[in-house]
């Protein structure tokens, strides 16, 4: 049976038909199966949800206890039958606990990317390929100005404002799940050895992945401490809280962001940041379009981003591509 005949699109978000499941639905369901704990995937209030137990973990860090009714935690590499659908999660590398979705139905393997990485990540297990005859992909950095740097080179830049500014307050706009953990254990590789400092916002997420094995090294609570104190000092916070009133109390702040949408200059600016950092948890142009060769799938469905411009690379790599218009994800992630 064609794919679309069993996988369709709904108000709701990607359907399951045989398995009566829904991915990452965007409105309350009675089942869903989620990829991973950004709020846009992962919302609360479905009957059942089906996820890693690291996602089921954050949902329930960031919803409270009653986020569902039902929790089915499913390891990856592991599988489960829905009906007559089989079901299997796979690492996506994208955030901790983050997961693809393998469906196998009647000799058909469609594969749900959710948001996904290529570049190395000490926070979460990398993305596999897995080969399939419809691979799901998003697009939010599908245009080919989105070149990821190493993220070596980009954690270079703040430890050298270190040592040129040694006495500024080193503020670093980052998302609360996955980004400010990835940054904090990048910046340990490179050496720094000092506590951090960390906004309330992140605090309980950093607790979450020390207790899944995630080392991010010491870390205080800013509201732990006097704020001028903190000059000469690494900070954290949620990109929110860069410009608002809650950094004014810092002594001689340098604004710094981590996010892939740094390599849009207005962006930096608009944000007014000092020291951007290129820093993406999502698949760049190019490992966009080596991922959609990789699995060797006849179809390419494509989700949210930029879906025209990844619409056009993959026919022109001989591949069939089609746009879900899937709605209600944002720019999350980031
Ligand atoms: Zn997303
Ligand atoms: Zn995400």
């Amino acid at each position: 049976m064609a794919p679309s005949q069993w996988i369709e699109i709904r108000p709701e978000g990607l359907y399951c038909v045989p398995a009566h499941v829904y991915v990452d639905p965007t409105r309350t369901v009675d089942a869903a199966i989620v990829t991973h704990g950004h709020a846009d995937h992962a919302r609360s209030g479905h009957g059942r949800v089906l996820a890693t137990a690291e996602t089921l973990a954050i949902m329930h860090c960031r919803y409270g206890a009653a986020f569902t009714q039902e929790r089915v935690p499913l390891a990856l590499g592991a599988s489960i039958e829905l009906g007559e659908v089989q079901v299997t999660l796979y690492p996506a590398g994208h955030v901790l606990g983050s997961a693809q979705v393998l469906f196998e139905y009647q000799g058909t393997r469609l594969v749900v990317s959710g948001d996904y990485a290529r570049q190395p990540n000490p926070t979460c297990q990398p993305f596999e390929v897995i080969p399939c005859d419809v691979f799901v992909t998003e697009a939010t950095f599908a245009l080919p100005v989105f070149r990821h740097p190493p993220i070596q080179l980009e954690i270079a830049k703040l430890m050298q404002s270190l040592e040129v500014f040694p006495d500024a307050c080193h503020l670093v706009g980052a998302y609360a799940l996955g980004k400010a953990q990835r940054v904090m254990a990048e910046i340990r590789a490179a050496g720094y050895d000092r506590p951090f400092y960390l906004h309330g916002a992140l605090v309980k997420l950093c607790e979450l992945y020390q207790q899944w094995g995630i080392d991010v090294g010491e870390w205080i609570p800013v509201s732990d401490v006097d704020k001028k104190s903190l000059g000469g000092e690494v900070v954290l916070c949620p990109p929110g809280a860069l410009a608002d009133r809650w950094s004014r109390g810092l002594p001689s702040v340098i604004p710094c962001m981590a996010s892939g949408w740094m390599q849009i200059r207005a962006r930096a600016k608009q944000r007014r940041v000092e020291l951007p950092m290129v820093i993406s948890d999502h698949a760049d142009w190019d490992d966009l379009l080596a991922t959609i060769q990789a699995v060797e799938a006849r179809e390419i469905w494509i989700t949210h981003g930029q879906e025209a411009a990844l619409m056009h690379a993959a026919s022109s790599l001989g591949l069939t591509a089609k746009p879900l218009h899937l709605v209600g994800f944002e720019e999350e992630g980031e």
